[in-house]
């Protein structure tokens, strides 16, 4: 396994994120049908095809792609997870400025600013049922890895866990405050989001060999 992230292996890591939305991006709006408006998958797909059109027209550059993917995924349509997806890849982008590959440490920097960007624009804590229930956790797993893959892989499992604890809370954020208890029983669908972009990291960096 590489020990170093370069363009190439990040692009996979992100056609494989878009990938894993695509193939659940109908359970992801039936998640938010429970609380919220029903469209998160919807919305969600969009972002991912955006992602996946920016690949091919942005320039060949690590930081330039994180940029730029961030840009176009912020201007989605359809509420809440466009600004916050999007300002997650601008803020990994920051982090990256003037890096050709991400290594570990690096990395974990990298996913923090993107954790910190997500947080500047939400006041949302771990335990609210939102996004953020699964990125805290899924960044905190990505520190003291032995290597690149067991990183990822932590990673992906953490915020999966992340997702997964949200069944048993009830929606402080987002439209599905409103809908008071009908949220308990099921995931945040923000916090699946980030549990399948991860996945989508882990299996895209692990299928480079
Ligand atoms: P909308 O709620 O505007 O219809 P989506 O359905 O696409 O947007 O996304 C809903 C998801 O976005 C929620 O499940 C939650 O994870 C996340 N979200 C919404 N509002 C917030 C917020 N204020 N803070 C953090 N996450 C939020
Ligand atoms: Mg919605």
């Amino acid at each position: 396994m590489p020990d170093r992230i370069d363009y190439n292996i990040l692009v996979r890591m992100l056609h494989a994120a878009v990938q894993q939305v695509r193939d659940n991006h109908q359970n992801l709006s039936r998640l938010d049908s429970f609380g919220g408006d029903g469209d998160h998958g919807t919305t969600m797909l969009r972002a991912m095809e955006l992602l996946s059109k920016t690949i091919d027209s942005s320039p060949k550059q690590l930081p330039q792609l994180l940029h730029d993917i961030g840009w176009a995924i912020m201007g989605v349509d359809g509420g809440a997870a466009g600004p916050l997806f999007g300002t997650f890849f601008m803020s990994m982008s920051e982090a990256a400025a003037g890096k050709d590959s991400l290594d570990i440490p690096t990395l974990a920097t990298v996913f923090d600013s993107a954790l910190a960007g997500v947080q500047k624009r939400t006041k949302a804590q771990v335990g609210d049922k939102t996004m953020i229930d699964a990125l805290v956790p899924a960044v905190r797993a990505l520190r003291d890895a032995p290597d690149l893959a067991t990183a990822l892989q932590n990673a992906a499992a953490a915020a999966q866990s992340g997702a997964d604890s949200t069944k048993n809370f009830k929606a402080r954020f987002g439209r599905a405050k409103n809908a008071g208890d009908k949220s308990i029983g099921s995931p945040d669908p923000g916090a699946t989001s980030v549990a399948l972009i991860f996945r989508g990291f882990y299996q895209g960096f692990h299928s480079h060999g």
